[in-house]
């Protein structure tokens, strides 16, 4: 009852992508060294992680939740819940357009990835990602560029010019580019005006 009646929510345990057992703590420890501990984020519904050697380190610490980012566990909106953490899909309004993943939890939207795929000529080009300032440094970013990766794995990537805000270099720089920062859209994601002729971008996170 007092979850279902929480409106607005934070991201107090840090977010990881990823499935099974994880192999490193968030905070680099060699978890076969280390020793983890297993359980489970009630407020995110995911697994939950202990990193034995943060925690002796730091009472409390060393905790982060590991999210699934594949489109088995991605949902639309027609089937959105108040429980959990969920990535949204917004499907694009034409074929090759610009969809959208928004990472959401009841009625709070994290951060949200832009992007467009073209499946006849395999091209994904990444528009943007935004997390909202008081949700950044979770992990939200993370999980959404490895969701909007895992809806096209076998696809060319590429993204935005960089450009020289430093927050959305030191972003890139820890997460790991999907491609280079170069857009090469197709024809069909031309016309959809995925990447406008001014390339100039603003909200890069
Ligand atoms: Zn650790
Ligand atoms: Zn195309």
């Amino acid at each position: 009852m007092t979850g279902a009646n929480r409106q607005w929510h934070t991201l107090e345990v840090p977010l990881r992508p990823g499935t099974g057992t994880p192999a490193r703590c968030p905070w680099g420890h060699d978890l076969a060294v280390a020793g983890v501990r297993q359980g489970w984020s009630q407020d995110y519904r995911s697994p939950e992680w202990t990193c034995e050697a943060c925690h002796a380190l730091s009472a409390g610490s060393g905790v982060w939740a590991m999210i699934d980012p594949g489109p088995a566990r991605q949902v639309t909106e027609d089937h959105v819940d108040e429980y959990g953490l969920r990535l949204v899909l917004l499907r694009p309004p034409t074929a090759a357009g610009i969809g959208a993943i928004q990472l959401r939890m009841g009625h709070t939207t994290f951060g949200e990835i832009r992007f467009s795929l073209c499946g006849p000529d395999r091209r994904a080009v990444l528009v943007s990602v935004e997390v909202e300032e008081k949700h950044r440094r979770r992990g939200a970013g993370r999980i959404l560029v490895a969701a909007a990766r895992a809806r096209a794995t076998r696809y060319h990537w590429t993204m935005l010019p960089l450009g020289e805000d430093p927050v959305a270099v030191a972003f890139w720089a820890t997460v790991g580019a999907l491609g280079p920062h170069n857009p090469h859209p197709c024809t069909h994601q031309i016309d959809a005006q995925v990447v406008p002729a001014e390339s100039r971008w603003t909200q890069w996170w």
